[in-house]
């Protein structure tokens, strides 16, 4: 595939959180993702199942020669390794989550991969990262950039997600 810049959305509750996310960037790079931008580091209320530990959430990206499904199969394969268990309920604590939220000139919409991922647009603690690395990314089905898309999420929401380490916190 011919290189394009990809754009990761990762989650964590549970476990050493910064940790693990610090890995899986290191991880991404082994994997074929030449991560060069890494968001604040951001800790959000669990969504969906509230009954679990508080996530952190960061965004990346990085030029990419994966195609969207070879990438799909690399965070997976990343998650597995963080003895994330793809047999629990959806939404649920997780000691790692990496969703493909963008990829650059690219839309796939297939029953196991949706790109742009579907529910970006509506989460905060995916625009609010992902907003550090793709502020001026134009949203390719909503034409809007992912700063604008953050704008236009309700303060409330937008105030949930806490800034807790600033960039560069990956190499602190
Ligand atoms: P979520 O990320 O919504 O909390 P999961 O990580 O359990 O939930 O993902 C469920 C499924 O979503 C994955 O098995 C994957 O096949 C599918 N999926 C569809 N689009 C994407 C995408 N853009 N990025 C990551 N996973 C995706
Ligand atoms: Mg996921």
């Amino acid at each position: 595939m011919p290189t394009r810049y990809v754009y990761l959305a990762l989650g964590s509750n549970l476990g050493d959180r910064r940790e693990q996310l610090r890995a899986a960037i290191e991880e991404l790079r082994a994997g074929g993702v030449a991560v060069d931008a890494v968001s604040a580091l951001y800790e959000t209320p669990p969504w969906g199942v509230v009954e679990q530990p508080a996530f952190l959430n960061i965004a990346v990206s990085g030029p990419s020669d994966l195609a969207p499904r070879a990438l799909l199969v690399l965070a997976k394969r990343i998650e597995a390794a963080h003895g994330r268990d793809f047999a629990a309920e959806r939404w649920t604590a997780r000691p790692l989550d990496i969703d493909i939220a963008l990829i650059e000139g690219e839309t796939v919409d297939e029953p196991d991969l949706t790109v742009p991922h579907v529910l970006i647009a509506e989460r905060s603690f995916v625009l609010v990262p992902l907003a550090d690395v793709a502020g001026d990314v134009l949203h390719p089905l909503l034409g809007r950039t992912i700063a604008a898309l953050r704008d236009a999420r309700p303060q409330a929401e937008r105030d949930e997600v806490v800034r807790v380490a600033e960039v560069g916190w990956e190499r602190a």
